[in-house]
């Protein structure tokens, strides 16, 4: 089939490049000239893992294309995708203006009968809007060509998003028009070779809300584990084992009940409070949802209350190393990462960071912690230990799991370690003489 992917990040990228994968002949757009140009040349402008041999394969084997220019590409397609960004605007709620200035620009170029396909995370009743502006640019060009607009909303997990797409858990097709959502199930076929049982069709709306409502569940699991887990450390439990113990329960599980200092990323904070935000709209108080926010919010803050309990409310001369920045392992991706809160604090109350990240350094530095004084970086989270007074581990990356811990206290000025993600055995820890802080259980 002959696709475009319009907006070239995480998702369109990932997206474009396994459809492509899979045979079709597929055209990445997006505004972003440079971000273009680079990719033209086989370079990925994001981390993530095994995307860029295959990209590069691809460029190859001439199935996937990539240009600025939508009014070429959208001409003689059959289904176009919408994958551009939809961050939150003022008052929480998704910001609709790209999804709608991309809905525009394909009713004035289209010049075929179309599929138009929501895989940003929209807002119900999305769908209906990109319908009314595509309609209305085409009533201007006094045009009558048909087209349909679905929902399917994107799953893939930064960092492990090939595989997310390539054998998906699921894949939600929304749509009111059962000839649409047969071409969807030719597209999605490829990537359900045994049973296609796994591919769940359903109408619009519910499509739209399914998305939000996967994201606002995940984030109500972990603010309810970190809530759990600040009760424990009150009441002198250890979160560690309460996690265990409710975990093989196979009606709760063991996916997102790890205690640490809050979700980040571009999509649970945005999705969570545009949930909130649509059901204030249709005059809902959505009591559950707002507390999850809230916890989350705080709990940023836990390992940086931890800091000033230890060390003093005035930071002044204290250096801090910092292990992590990414909001999560496996991606660059700076987006709400809970680590620009915590160090903006600690900057805040004087303090100097010295920090290492594995992927996401150039993303701190040249976005998000810009514009923040008294931070350098290094190439090795050994050289970040030398001169600070304590270690704080903020992201779980593998190479932080099992550091050599001596070699941590020998740089040191003190052996002390705040660990916003537990990944550590406190008594093996304590037992070597290093004070160790962690979420959810006193020392
Ligand atoms: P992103 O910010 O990485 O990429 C969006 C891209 O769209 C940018 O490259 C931007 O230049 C481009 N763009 C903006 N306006 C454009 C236009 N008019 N024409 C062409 N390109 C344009 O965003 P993302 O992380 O890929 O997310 C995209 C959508 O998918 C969001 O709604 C997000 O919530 C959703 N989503 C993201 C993830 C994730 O893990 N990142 C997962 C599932 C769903």
């Amino acid at each position: 089939m002959n696709l475009t992917v319009i907006g070239t990040g995480y998702v369109g990228l990932v997206s474009g490049t396994c459809f492509a994968e899979m045979g079709n002949n597929v055209t990445c757009i997006d505004i972003d000239t440079k971000k273009i140009e680079a990719l033209k040349n086989g370079q990925i402008p994001i981390y993530e893992p095994g995307l860029e041999p295959m990209v590069a394969r691809n460029i190859k084997n001439e199935t996937l294309h990539f240009s600025t220019d939508l009014s070429k590409h959208i001409k003689g397609c059959e289904i176009a995708f919408i994958a551009v960004g939809t961050p939150m605007g003022q008052d929480g709620s998704a910001d609709l203006q790209y999804v709608l200035k991309v809905a525009e620009q394909i009713g004035q170029h289209m010049d075929s009968p179309l599929i138009i396909v929501d895989k940003s995370t929209v807002p119900v009743g999305t769908a209906d809007k990109v319908k009314e502006t595509i309609q209305g640019e085409l009533d201007k060009r006094k045009e009558s060509i048909p087209f349909d607009v679905v929902s399917n909303p994107e799953f893939l997990k930064e960092g492990d998003a090939i595989n997310d797409f390539l054998k998906p858990d699921r894949v939600v097709v929304g749509s009111d028009n059962e000839e649409a959502a047969k071409k969807m199930r030719q597209l999605y076929a490829p990537f359900f070779r045994s049973s296609m049982d796994r591919l769940i069709t359903m109408d619009v709306k519910s499509a739209e809300m399914t998305k939000y409502v996967a994201n606002a569940m995940l984030a109500t699991k972990i603010s309810f584990m970190n809530e759990v887990a600040n009760i424990c450390e009150l009441v002198g439990a250890d979160v560690n084992k309460v996690r265990i113990g409710i975990g093989s329960d196979s009606r709760i599980g063991y996916s997102f009940i790890y205690p640490g200092s809050g979700y980040g990323g571009s999509c649970f904070p945005k999705d969570v409070k545009a949930l909130k935000r649509t059901a204030i709209e249709h005059g809902y108080t959505p009591q559950l949802i707002g507390a999850v926010e809230d916890v989350n919010d705080r709990q940023k803050m836990v390992v940086a209350q931890k800091v000033l309990n230890r060390f003093g409310e005035n930071l002044g001369g204290k250096t801090f190393a910092i292990w992590g920045l990414a909001f999560k392992p496996q991606t660059d991706d700076m987006r709400e990462a809970p680590s620009i809160y915590i160090i903006k604090h600690l900057v805040e109350k004087g303090a100097k960071i010295r920090a290492y990240d594995p992927k996401a350094m150039e993303e701190a530095r040249e976005f998000y912690l810009k514009d923040v004084p008294n931070i350098s970086y290094f190439d090795s989270k050994y050289d970040t230990l030398k001169g600070a007074d304590a270690m704080i581990l903020l992201t779980e990356w593998k190479e932080f799991r099992s550091p050599d811990f001596n070699e941590i206290k020998k740089q040191l000025n003190e052996a002390v370690i705040f660990d916003g993600r537990n990944q550590y055995n406190d008594v093996l820890l304590e037992n070597m003489g290093i004070e160790y802080y962690q979420i959810g259980k006193s020392r």
